[in-house]
């Protein structure tokens, strides 16, 4: 735990306690501070009290004894309208900063030479930060990998010089921190995402541009429109940048050329490492993020051959294109996190011979969007209730069965790709659906592939447990 000295004897509003909130009000109080936590569950209210820390109604508080509101990044801070704890605050004149916020002033504070990675993105964010971490991790380095990946930041071990940090921001976390001041920061990509809680796409980009004006070394893919303008400005107010593309080539910067990743100086290219063979790494996509990785990694001080070496080992991300098992020349790849058609595209470009098992809880449009992957299906096993929609968008273009339920699907697609016998194939869920229908959420639903894959007899898992 990280506990927050910079608002030790003071008095803090908290709001939203579920487990980023509760650690975040934990950390407070070990710190020494006053917190008045408040949540609209009263059982998470409850449970805060029973640990110890102070709870109180935030609409009868007296706001102006408070040096600081934390808010927790699932409540509104701007759209589609302030929180009523926000509007409090503000009338009260008291700033609103999230537990990434916390994070930096305790970093300043205690290690402000420790390196620190912020990581941020429409896409890939979760991908890249966990290749950072692991490449730091297998290089030897102290790592403390947490933020919107899952771990809540203050429950990281507390800074110091030789400890690096590695951490996730959502764009609700950046609209928190407005200190926030990595040594680098990665801002990958923007595409329309969460936009009703942003109220638009140039707020959206605006709130993303925050992390990487702040950065020591700003890093920035610039294959779309928004980044680019970014990284102009960035470089602009005299930071330095270091540019990445996937669909381009670039005179300064990283950039993917196949599976190849260049490092360009001066206009000379070099190839910095290849991608090739490595399955948790495939697709242009997965270039992105590693190029933003390898960036990264130099700025803090990590070895090229470190570097490439992590790249090699990279476990990859569970239910992200995760190759779960394998059996001959068929690999078993688990893309449950794949919830509509834009997130199965990355997974369905990646392979040529596909066994695809699809279907769930429909999302709207279907699966129209992927007909330019049809060719590359031989089978597609459909599940759940949008077997019938996505069979009648196959129609003839693709040979389908109504598996129904999962484990038939796997069953009956490895029985057909065992038979198939022409060369590699990926059996493969990447649903573009949700999964309630059949499962409590994608995690459920990728664990049950997995299991359904350590069934088919003669296969070598490619993960443990
Ligand atoms: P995030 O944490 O931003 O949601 P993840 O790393 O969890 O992203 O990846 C989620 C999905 O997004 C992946 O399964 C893949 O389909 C897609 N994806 C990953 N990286 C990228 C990228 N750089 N650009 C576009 N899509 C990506």
């Amino acid at each position: 735990m990280i506990p927050v000295t910079t608002f030790s004897v003071k008095n803090v509003a908290l709001f939203g306690l579920g487990g980023s909130g509760l650690a975040t009000a934990r950390a407070l109080v070990a710190g020494g501070a006053m917190v008045t936590a408040w949540d609209d569950n009263p059982d998470s209210v409850a449970k805060a009290a029973a640990e110890g820390i102070g709870t109180g109604d935030l609409r009868q508080a007296d706001w102006k004894s408070f040096s600081a509101f934390v808010l927790s990044p699932g409540v509104p801070l701007t759209h589609p309208k302030p929180h009523w704890t926000v509007d409090l605050a503000g009338e009260a004149g008291v700033e609103v900063i999230g537990d990434v916020e916390l994070f930096v002033r305790e970093r300043r504070a205690h290690a402000p030479d420790c390196p620190f990675i912020a990581i941020t993105g429409t896409n890939g964010k979760s991908t890249t930060t966990a290749l950072i971490a692991h490449i730091l991790k297998s290089s030897g380095r102290d790592t403390q990998l947490g933020g919107n990946i899952g771990t809540a930041v203050m429950t990281l071990d507390p800074p110091a010089a030789d400890r690096f940090y590695v951490v996730e921001c959502s764009s609700y976390q950046i609209d928190l921190a407005p200190s926030l001041d990595p040594s680098a920061g990665i801002l990958l990509n923007l595409t329309p995402d969460h936009l009703d809680r942003h109220g638009s796409m140039q707020h959206y980009a605006d709130i993303k541009e925050r992390l990487v004006a702040g950065s020591g070394t700003a890093i920035v893919g610039v294959d779309d429109t928004f980044c680019e303008a970014i990284a102009d400005r960035v470089a602009l107010a005299g930071r330095p940048v270091i540019r990445i593309a996937r669909h381009r080539t670039l005179g300064e910067g990283f950039y993917a050329d196949g599976s190849k990743i260049m490092r360009a100086e001066g206009g000379i290219a070099d190839v910095f490492a290849d991608l090739d063979g490595i399955q948790t790494l495939r697709g242009s996509h997965n270039a992105q993020n590693a190029a933003a990785a390898i960036a990264a990694c130099l700025v803090v001080g990590v070895s090229p051959d470190d570097i490439r070496a992590g790249l090699k080992s990279f476990p990859g991300l569970k239910h992200r294109m995760q190759p779960v098992g394998r059996k001959g020349d068929v690999v078993f790849v688990n893309d449950s996190k794949a919830t509509n058609a834009d997130a199965a595209a990355p997974a369905l470009s990646s392979y040529e011979r596909i066994y695809w098992i699809a279907g769930g809880l429909p999302k709207e449009g279907g699966i129209t969007t992927l007909s330019v992957f049809f060719p590359k299906i031989v089978k597609a096993y459909l599940i759940g209730e949008a077997a019938p929609a996505f069979a009648a968008t196959l129609g003839e273009a693709v040979p389908y069965e109504i598996s129904g339920t999962l484990e038939q699907a796997v069953a009956h697609a490895a029985a057909d790709a065992a038979r198939g016998n022409a060369g590699s194939a990926a059996v493969m869920l990447s649903p573009a659906c949700a999964s309630f229908d059949q499962y409590k959420n994608f995690e459920v639903r990728g664990d049950a592939f997995v299991g359904h894959v350590a069934a088919i007899d003669g296969v070598t898992m490619l993960i443990q447990g």
